[in-house]
């Protein structure tokens, strides 16, 4: 298949991408770089040289008669009629969007307008393909949730005019946009709402916790823990997240669907197991909790359960064990 993944360049997408060309599918990658890594997109275009090409642009600016008149993008991203119809798209990963609240919240119009106005691009583009398109949504969806688990079924509690409301509001407008297509305009549509994930190829720069807390336990500095720790956060693996992204792209599932892990640790709670596991020694530091943050989060994932037939398979344990070593693998490389 012909495949067009958004914000290509994040570490999620790198994985998905990678676990498309292996199996010989043909993807394009688009991305801004504003928080994704150059990295990702040369390894990929090394190793599957003829099979992955790649757009530098923002999708804000991927209207359809913008890409109609700039020849490298018509090239690669213009849905083509008749004979040449072999070619388009069959399905579009749109995963394109800084998910690191101090990213995000670098610049709020641009994160709304990515959700919004990049999205709407990209539901215009996989409408004249005829291409399946999945959503990168969000437990962020659910806000500081009210009901604990969540599931989709639970509408969430939101501040529409707080710090994360740029990136809250924005993805609940991108679902909102998403059923209007499926109704109105038959496109077909998948929605994933992606909890907090984690694995190698992370930038180690983002800002979240997992990568703040082993960057720091490897530079022998203080874990900073915000507020008291006492709030909650599941973490999944990204190759079980990219697996279930998977499933539900060729899934018959409408409805949204949560992906993430089942087990729920407090935030005090995980930097202490990054120290043990990387210097005992270390000590952990209580910085201010930023306004909004969530008190509590973990997925009710039985609708992925029963729909795709999906589990997370990886333990905490393995996981960070393997994101560490790639931090360690980066830092070599960087002398
Ligand atoms: N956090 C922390 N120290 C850090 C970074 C984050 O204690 O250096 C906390 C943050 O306040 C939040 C949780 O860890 O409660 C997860 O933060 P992250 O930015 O990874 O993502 P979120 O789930 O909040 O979107």
């Amino acid at each position: 298949m012909r495949i067009l993944v958004t914000g290509a360049a994040g570490f999620v997408a790198y994985h998905l991408i990678h676990s498309l060309l292996k199996e010989g599918h043909v993807v394009v990658g688009v991305d801004n770089m504003m928080s994704g890594q150059e990295r990702n997109i040369t390894d990929l275009k090394s190793e599957f040289k003829n099979q992955f090409s790649f757009i530098r642009a923002d999708i804000n600016e991927l209207a359809p008669a913008a890409i109609a008149a700039n020849p490298e993008w018509a090239s690669l991203l213009s849905a083509q009629t008749n004979a040449a119809a072999a070619k388009n798209f069959e399905r579009v990963y749109h995963l394109a969007c800084p998910a690191s609240p101090p990213i995000y919240q670098k610049d709020m119009l641009h994160t709304l307008d990515t959700c919004y106005i990049g999205s709407r691009h990209m539901y215009e583009l996989a409408a004249a393909h005829k291409a399946r398109i999945l959503i990168a949504s969000t437990s962020e969806v659910y806000g500081d949730p009210e009901v604990h688990p969540q599931p989709e079924s639970y509408r969430g509690n939101v501040n529409t005019v707080g710090i994360r409301s740029c990136y809250d509001e924005g993805k609940r407008a991108m679902e909102t946009m998403g059923f209007i297509y499926a109704e109105q305009r038959g496109l077909e549509v998948r929605t994933a709402r992606i909890f907090n994930t984690y694995g190698p190829r992370m930038s180690p720069i983002d800002g979240r916790v997992l990568t703040n807390f082993i960057s720091q336990a490897l530079a022998g500095e203080a874990l900073t823990v915000f507020g008291d720790g006492q709030q909650t956060r599941s973490f999944c693996y990204v190759e079980d997240l990219v697996r279930g992204l998977r499933l539900l792209m060729e899934s018959k599932t409408t409805d949204p669907v949560n992906l993430g892990s089942q087990f729920e640790f407090t935030i005090l709670e995980m930097a202490e197991k990054v120290v043990h596991w990387i210097n005992p020694k270390l000590t952990i530091k209580y910085l201010p909790l930023p306004k909004d943050d969530p008190k509590v989060r973990r997925p009710n994932t039985s609708r992925a359960k029963e729909l795709l037939g999906w589990e997370t398979k990886v333990s905490l344990e393995e996981g960070v064990g393997k994101m560490i070593a790639s931090f360690k693998d980066d830092l070599a490389r960087k002398g």
